[in-house]
Order: C-alpha cells, then structure tokens, then sequence
C-alpha cells in the first residue's frame, strides 16, 4: 500500500494556459486523480447529463481515475471541457408525437374504445371489463 503509481507531472493541458499538475497521461490523455480535476472546467460524461449536457462528438481532454473504497478497485472516466458541451438533444415536436400516437394506440380498447390508462395485451386489445364480457358471452353462445 501506499505505492505512488502515478507521480505528479507538470503538463499542457486543453482548460488553462497555465501548465498543471497531472499524475501522468494515460491513452495519451493528461490523468488526474480524484479531487486534483477543477470540477467547474472539466466534467465527466455523467456530470454533464447532470447539467443536461452531452460530449457532442468533444473528444475527451482529461482522464479522471479514482479507486473504489470497498474494493480498492481502479476506476476511470473520460472528462470533457464543460465549455464545449452542448444540450441534450431535445425532443423535437414531431418525434414527442409520433411517441404519444403510438402509446396511445396501444392502450385504446377495440371493443368499447375507451382508454383504461394502462397497456392492453397485445393478444386482445381489450380493456380488461370488456375482455371478461367477450368471453362470458362466447361461453353464452357456445351453451345456448
Ligand atoms: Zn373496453
């Protein structure tokens, strides 16, 4: 334990003019240890989503690795400049209607075309009080 892997390296680094204190580079890529990334420039794929925010075809500018308490295992994320995301793509109208039509569809009952508000089974189409009728009323017919 206690093993420095990763020495401290002044490097170039794409968010500052300034060169920074990295533990190396790995695939190329400055590497930062937890704690040493300036949360407010850099962030990783997940943070971004936080902020509603995507890569955007960014290439990453920094690899973060941490370890795992419990299981001492390495990790490592991808960090992006915050700077050079851009929002989630949002939902474009046409798309957000397409997604309700067929939603919809799915849940109208063909028999009383009411909406029971749930998924009907793809077998029956049916609400379920009309599923019951239809078959009370066949089991009539075939004894009558
Ligand atoms: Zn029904």
């Amino acid at each position: 334990m206690g093993r420095r892997q990763y020495p401290w390296v002044l490097a170039t680094v794409a968010w500052s003019d300034a060169q920074q204190y990295t533990r190396g580079t790995l695939d190329g890529l400055p590497l930062l240890s937890h704690g040493c990334a300036p949360r407010d420039v850099l962030a990783t794929r997940r943070q971004l989503r936080a902020l509603g925010l995507r890569p955007g075809g960014a290439d990453p500018v920094a690899v973060l690795y941490g370890r795992h308490n419990r299981s001492k295992a390495r990790w490592f994320a991808s960090l992006y400049l915050i700077a050079r995301a851009v929002p989630v793509r949002p939902m474009t109208p046409a798309k957000h209607t397409a997604l309700a039509k067929a939603n919809l569809a799915r849940r109208i009952c063909r028999t009383c075309g009411r909406d029971p508000l749930y998924v009907l089974p793809r077998s029956t189409r049916q609400c379920w009080p009309c599923f019951e009728l239809t078959h009370d009323t066949d089991d009539l017919t075939e004894a009558a």
